[in-house]
């Protein structure tokens, strides 16, 4: 058996010989078929030779006899390999908590060892604004601080200026891996509104959120400055990343401010809209139009989605299974429209392992029900929030080794039956991990027994409880206040 993960497409051990050839040594030949990120890789008596079309290709070669050079030997062996999905993904949520460019780093090199190619940058949020605006400077001056997070007293702070970005998304580049940044529209922009209170239905000011959950406090749709200065925005962040796609967001929008607002109450009778799903599909459109003008392609959370009206060039980012969610993803994709899929229940890394195990990541079904072909799937990608992770050890626990398992799915065509031989070279990747000094779970705790799984469960769903309340009373209390 080779040990690499992911499983490469074509393996053949050709004998039981061994070499002593150093991985450097590999000479690379011109060969046409093998698409963008594929090759052929051939380690006999006359050396290492790697076939491919594109320097990608190469790469991805490279990453593959790194895996197999183990005790500095070299197996007799030729692979034929290539990736089943073009989108395969890593979101990191550097709001809730503030990581430095250099955990952001070592995640990309790890991420490039499983032949990821999409780093999706989560910068703006209700807890803070992690991205500099030359335009706007106090979307960082206010919105990147918070006093505390759930009451423990303690300050968070932190943006990234643009060249910090720019050198994020030139490492990106070097490991093949593009940049997607996220700034979340119309929703979760508290942090936005603390900066900017006209950015909001009534102005009202208000503070960076210092909690979890979905706020009430969002962008005005009916007002055209509001649109306007948001397209400012994301025209100034879009000079930093070369990718093609930009991710606005548009999960979890509360209607309440919506609801009491003339201007927008205005522009639902002047449209003749029936809801606010599709308010905020004129409003994404809008910015999907400024964006569409400078080459982006904008990718939204399926939540965002649910109205008609929503412009065919959207791609959908699917994450929430319930019913309704679902219905509308199965919707788009038999329309043709891209998904890329990260559903809650087998890829949220922020959750217990008690509650998403690896094998549960590993054998989760791919795609929506009700949907045959699979054409409609631009990929995987597997998300971390980090409203209770605050630290890169954390942050490297919850993400290892389930993102082992998206990674595999993402780019080999095993089936979910393939999870035990799959533990197999896990445990050989985990010495990759060691050398990048990624920390990560054992496959044991990943797997927890049923008891202790529930335990660690209830302990993050009593610890999230705890926050709640905390945060209530704390509401409470400014209010008698006021
Ligand atoms: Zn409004």
């Amino acid at each position: 058996m080779i040990s690499v993960v992911p499983k490469p497409q074509r393996v053949r051990l050709l004998s039981q010989k061994q070499y002593l050839y150093q991985p450097t040594e590999a000479k690379r030949f011109l060969e046409e078929g093998h698409g963008q990120e594929g090759y052929r890789l051939l380690i006999d008596n006359e050396g290492i030779k790697i076939y491919c079309g594109t320097e990608e290709g190469a790469f991805r070669a490279q990453i593959t006899l790194k895996q197999l050079y183990t005790e500095k030997k070299l197996p007799n062996i030729e692979i034929w390999d290539f990736p089943k999905y073009q989108h395969r993904g890593y979101m990191l949520d550097c709001v809730r908590h503030f990581f430095t460019i250099e955990t952001i780093k070592k995640q990309i090199q790890a991420m490039a060892m499983l032949k990821l190619n999409v780093f999706h940058w989560h910068l703006t949020d209700d807890q803070g604004w992690r991205i500099e605006s030359k335009k706007y400077p106090l979307l960082t001056e206010i919105g990147a601080k918070r006093e505390q997070t759930m009451g423990d007293g303690k300050p968070v702070s932190g943006f990234y200026t643009r060249e910090q970005i720019k050198e994020i998304v030139r490492f990106a580049k070097q490991h093949y891996i593009e940049v997607i940044p996220e700034i979340d529209i119309p929703g979760h922009m508290t942090a936005a509104i603390a900066a900017y209170p006209l950015l909001s239905c009534d102005g009202k000011e208000v503070k960076v959120s210092e909690g979890p959950g979905i706020h009430k406090n969002v962008a005005c749709a009916g007002k055209d400055s509001v649109i306007s200065m948001l397209g400012e925005v994301l025209e100034e962040a879009a000079e930093l990343f070369p990718c093609k796609y930009f991710h606005l967001g548009g999960d979890e929008a509360p209607r309440d401010k919506w609801d009491a607002c003339p201007d927008c109450a205005k522009r639902m009778v002047e449209n003749s809209f029936k809801n606010g799903d599709e308010l905020q599909a004129y409003m994404m459109n809008a910015l999907c139009e400024r964006l569409e003008k400078i080459g982006k392609t904008v990718i939204n959370w399926n939540d965002g989605m649910k109205a008609e009206n929503i412009k065919d060039s959207i791609v959908m980012h699917h994450w929430k299974e319930s019913k309704q969610c679902n219905a509308a993803t199965a919707r788009e994709a038999a329309k043709g429209r891209p998904v890329i899929y990260s559903p809650f229940f087998g890829y949220y890394l922020d959750y217990p392992y008690g509650m998403t195990s690896l094998k549960k990541t590993y054998t989760y079904n791919i795609g929506v029900k009700g949907v045959e072909s699979e054409n409609y799937l631009l990929g995987l990608e597997a998300p971390l929030w980090t409203e209770y992770v605050d630290t890169e050890e954390q942050l490297e626990k919850q993400t290892y080794p389930r993102l082992c398992a998206v990674a595999e799915r993402a780019w080999s065509s095993v089936k979910s039956t393939n999870y035990n031989e799959f533990t197999l070279r896990l445990k050989r990747f985990y010495k990759i991990l060691d050398a990048l000094g990624v920390k990560y779970v054992t496959i044991e705790n990943a797997n927890p027994a049923f008891i202790e799984g529930k335990k660690a469960v209830l302990r993050f769903y009593l610890n999230a409880l705890k926050v709640q309340i905390k945060e209530r009373k704390k509401k409470k209390k400014e209010g008698i206040k006021a």
